[in-house]
């Protein structure tokens, strides 16, 4: 236990792995890994960027107008974890009861009313909502926010609901990673737009050496795959003179989420991406394959659910599935996180200060309380006294009343001054994680419906994969937060 505590000292918190669900690294046997913003890290701003410029060209060229050229792209608006409400417009951060916290239409802040009247008036279907639940989506819904937003400016120049517009969105988005208008720009310039991770390779090569086999599972196609894999490892590699050699099995264009409960065959490629085997009657070690489903791969390969821990950046395709469906492990990486931790940690003088406010406003409400029962005492006495004649008695008891009705509004105006400044001092603190949204985690004090999300279907979670370096390969990551208010 001290060992680990000296050793989790040593950790800088953002390169911390957090357990949701205890794991035993011992059991696993075999490692899976997304590749797109889990092997793969995304410059986000250029690559959100290139993203949104290429959808936006489309966007245009189909009948849009023309000024809509001139909107350009701001990286600081749409976090992960928000929800955009298609049909009206607006961008929603929601709390992990469902409550709507903070909603945008465009740029213009709802008002806590507007808020109310449509979203927290009554249980809200949340479903309704697309949820930005990967990194990918962060460019079209900015691009939506703008479109918005120029439509609130412009009445009447675009003669389409939200929702059109949006779904108009998605398909010039689907348009340009299909047509190859944003991937020909990528490996034409890959050190534009992708991270080196230094610790990527060895961080591999630890869980080899444990005896563990590994396996790429990624939507892309190969040809992508091959290009951005050759880059991310170049000059990285330790062990093997190429990307392929980590992997027991490389599985691209795998149609996740479907591929975990579809029935795909496998077609087998060679290195250079020729078809090499229609319809694969066993996968091989070393294999390179198309399409597929995980019923297949598990049989295939011999590996148990339980005995998979499959790493990746998106909780739909990559956690929920495999997890719900087949009884796989799941890391989720939250590159967030590596940002987001060193700020808090430099707010925690901030964090306190909240909590003694809120301690004090805890006695005040407590000292409120037993005044406002004293009063009540007192009235019920005044009245009973005047029942029995005793005037005297009766006037002394409203008189002192009258006292403690004052003293009564007195705290109660403090209480109201604390409140403000509690309000003031959560939401200087949020901004100063995020200037509009605040931290991804949570909504003010509270859990936020990506937290929720994150905490209910990934057993661990990271900001990158080679945060795995720091820990042993046979590792019991332990959960601690599976205890309850009341064992608090
Ligand atoms: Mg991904």
């Amino acid at each position: 236990m001290l060992s680990e505590m000296l050793a989790k000292l040593k950790i800088p918190k953002q390169q911390r792995i957090f357990v949701n669900r205890t794991l035993n690294f011992e059991d696993i046997k075999v490692v899976g890994f997304d590749m797109d913003h889990t092997l793969a890290l995304y410059k986000r701003e250029t690559f959100e960027e290139l993203a949104f410029v290429e959808t936006l060209k489309k966007f245009i060229a189909a009948g849009y107008p023309q000024e809509l050229a001139q909107l350009r792209f701001k990286h600081d608006f749409v976090i992960r974890g928000l929800l955009v409400d298609r049909a009206r417009g607006n961008v929603l951060r929601v709390d992990a009861h469902k409550y709507v916290k903070d909603a945008y239409h465009g740029y213009r802040r709802l008002s806590k009313e507007e808020r109310y009247q449509l979203y927290n008036q009554q249980s809200f279907p949340v479903e309704e909502c697309l949820s930005i639940d990967t990194l990918f989506a962060l460019s079209e819904v900015q691009l939506f926010v703008e479109i918005v937003e120029f439509m609130h400016q412009h009445p009447g120049a675009i003669a389409k609901s939200f929702q059109q517009v949006y779904d108009d969105i998605r398909l010039y988005i689907d348009l340009s990673h299909k047509d190859n208008s944003i991937k020909a720009k990528v490996l034409a310039h890959p050190e534009r737009y992708l991270k080196k991770d230094k610790h990527l390779a060895s961080s591999l090569l630890r869980q080899i050496d444990a005896g563990k086999s590994l396996f790429l599972l990624t939507n892309s196609t190969y040809a992508y795959t091959n290009q951005v894999m050759t880059w991310v490892f170049e000059g990285t590699n330790e062990g093997f003179s190429s990307w392929h050699d980590y992997w027991s099995y490389i599985i691209t264009d795998a149609g996740k989420p479907n591929f975990f409960g579809g029935a795909a065959p496998f077609q087998g490629l060679d290195r250079s991406g020729q078809v090499v085997e229609v319809t694969v009657d066993q996968l091989q070690q070393g294999g390179i394959y198309q399409g597929g489903n995980a019923g297949l791969f598990e049989t295939q390969s011999g590996f148990r659910g339980d005995e998979i821990l499959y790493v990746g950046d998106h909780i739909y395709g990559d956690i929920i599935h495999p997890k719900g469906i087949l009884n796989w492990r799941t890391m989720l990486i939250v590159e967030e996180l590596e940002e987001e931790l060193p700020k808090l940690a430099k707010l925690k003088l901030e964090l306190s200060r909240i909590y003694e406010h809120i301690h004090q406003r805890e006695e005040l409400d407590e000292k409120l309380q037993r005044l406002r029962s004293k009063i009540g005492a007192n009235f019920r006495q005044s009245e009973k006294a005047k029942t029995r004649g005793d005037h005297l008695k009766a006037e002394q008891l409203l008189g002192e009343n009258a006292k403690l009705n004052e003293a009564f509004s007195g705290l109660r105006q403090e209480l109201n001054t604390l409140d403000e400044t509690i309000k003031i001092l959560i939401d200087h603190r949020a901004k100063r994680v995020h200037p509009v949204w605040g931290e991804l985690m949570k909504v003010g004090l509270e859990a936020s419906r990506f937290a929720q999300q994150v905490n209910s279907y990934a057993c661990i979670y990271s900001s990158r994969v080679s945060n795995l370096r720091y820990y042993s390969p046979f590792k019991k990551f332990l959960s601690y937060h599976e205890n309850l208010p009341i064992d608090s």
